[in-house]
């Protein structure tokens, strides 16, 4: 097994890493920027080390966390999600200097990450990917003869796109001529590549995507789907397990599908194959080649510990599970809480959180590396927890949600919180009939009025008294 494994992240997910650790007793080594000194995955972690006063050019730098790695002790490093996760030179640079990287070979991270060079990979391998492109776009006119043959609306995306960022919806060929070079900036600015291709836009699927485990003696496993239908701009809110809305058959032919997509690159590790579904028709968009945010959906109905399973993989391990083994328990749902105003286009809200108290009680789980007190740095994601509930059936786990989203308190930012509870009350949502469009489509579920807890009013009238007071 493995004996000390380096954390090259922050926030929940390097918290989550660090439990995982601590329940294998190996050891944990956490790294920070200075912005994160006081940050939990610093206080929890077996040993930490500062990387810099910059925000961020510390968790971004693949040879000094290699070389700290080593000079610590440590075998392995976990990367996470976002960061250096998806970077196959950080990939690479582990592989060169002998320290295990939690995650697949180099070689897969770049053929999966590049998403072109993943579709010829699953066209080779008859998996069915979105109508699009044969690789990059070589310029506009190619983009607009391209669309033609396919039909608008079509989407221009960056190859090496990720966190919803750098897609772009064209209807017409006006629109996609100023999408285009939009699309390029973004690539170039969040990416660092300027490559661009275009698929199909499907209207209104599906986003089903399943989780997949490889060890190194080429066992494949799946642990079922995840419905992350529930987006705003690309970008996934709610996340649900399994899907409540796809029939047993299509559970079965949509798991396998990704089973032999892993195969077909010779995937280890922890992975997810993303499709759209629309009607009957199942498309491969990508594969995320790490852990994922939504990972503690699956954990919830299958019972498997996905990070322990991808730390025994890296060590060498065979699976725990065989296909059968794995049963489907109940449902689950996700919801992203992030530091955000929905009433204010989504825009983001740091600051500190004056009070914070969990969610608890049956079938509740919260990942989160906040705390009363902690200051949310305006550097990082926006995402500042994750609630996670499970029932046995779709209806109560609507109901958990609603209780433990009504449980929580978290003050002194905005939060996406309350809107989570108008979703939860749509009949759509309940009757299980939704798709990528949901949030779009009902732009009216922002006008709720914001409930505020006794202890903020009682604040606010002591300040308004002490402000009239002079104090
Ligand atoms: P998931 O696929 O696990 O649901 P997200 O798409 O929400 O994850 O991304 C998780 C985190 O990783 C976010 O902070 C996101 O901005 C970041 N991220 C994802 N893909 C990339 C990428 N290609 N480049 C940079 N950051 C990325
Ligand atoms: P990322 O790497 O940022 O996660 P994806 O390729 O997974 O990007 O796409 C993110 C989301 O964008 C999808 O979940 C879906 O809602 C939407 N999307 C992407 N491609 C298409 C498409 N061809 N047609 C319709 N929607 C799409
Ligand atoms: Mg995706």
């Amino acid at each position: 097994m493995l004996k000390k494994v380096l954390i090259a992240n922050r926030g929940e997910i390097a918290v989550r890493i660090i439990r995982a650790c601590a329940e294998m007793r190996i050891r944990s080594v956490a790294i920070y920027t200075e912005p994160d000194r006081y940050a939990l995955h610093v206080k929890r972690a077996d040993e930490s080390y500062s990387l810099g006063e910059d925000p961020l050019a510390g968790y971004l730098d693949p040879l000094r966390i290699v070389n700290l790695a080593i000079e610590t002790g440590c075998d392995a490093i976990h990367p996470g999600y976002g960061f250096l996760s998806e970077n196959q030179e950080f990939a690479r640079l582990c592989e060169e200097k002998g320290i295990t990287f939690v995650g697949p070979a180099s070689s897969v991270i770049h053929r999966m990450g590049d998403k072109t060079q993943a579709r010829d990979s699953m066209r080779a391998a008859g998996v069915p990917i979105t109508p699009g492109s044969e690789g990059n776009l070589a310029n506009i006119d190619e983009a607009l003869s391209l669309a033609n043959e396919i039909g608008y609306p079509v989407m221009v995306k960056a190859t090496s796109g990720g966190g919803g960022r750098g897609i772009r919806r064209c209807d017409t060929p006006e629109e996609l001529k100023t999408q285009y070079p939009r699309v390029i900036s973004e690539a170039t600015k969040a990416f660092g590549s300027a490559e661009v291709f275009m698929e199909k836009c499907i209207v209104n699927p599906r986003h089903i995507e399943v989780q997949i485990l490889a060890d190194s003696q080429g066992n494949v496993v799946h642990l079922f789907e995840r419905d992350c239908s529930i987006q705003r701009r690309n970008q996934k809110l709610i996340e649900i397990a399994p899907s409540p809305q796809i029939t047993p058959e299509q559970r079965q032919y949509i798991g396998n599908l990704a089973v032999k997509a892993a195969q077909a690159v010779g995937y280890e590790n922890a992975g997810t194959v993303e499709f759209l579904l629309t009607g009957n028709e199942v498309y491969f968009m990508e594969m995320n080649t790490r852990v994922q945010v939504e990972h503690t959906i699956t954990e919830q109905i299958t019972g498997v510990d996905i990070v322990r399973e991808q730390l025994r993989i890296a060590a060498g391990l065979p699976l725990s599970y065989r296909q059968d083994d794995i049963q489907l328990r109940g449902f689950a749902l996700q919801f992203r809480i992030n530091a955000e105003d929905p009433k204010n286009d989504f825009l983001p809200s740091f600051g500190r959180i004056s009070h914070y108290y969990a969610p608890g009680g049956p079938g509740v789980r919260v990942d989160t590396a906040i705390y009363t007190g902690y200051e949310i740095p305006p550097y990082y994601d926006s995402m500042c927890l994750k609630l996670v509930v499970w029932a046995l059936t779709w209806e109560e786990v609507i109901a958990r949600g609603q209780r433990a989203l009504d449980d929580m308190r978290l003050h002194g930012i905005k939060t996406t919180a309350s809107y989570y509870q108008q979703i939860l009350n749509h009949p759509d949502f309940i009757g299980a009939e939704f798709d990528t469009s949901f949030v779009p489509t009902y732009p009216e579920l922002l006008n709720y009025s914001e409930k505020r807890h006794p202890s903020e009013v009682a604040l606010a009238i002591a300040a308004a008294i002490a402000a009239h007071a002079g104090w």
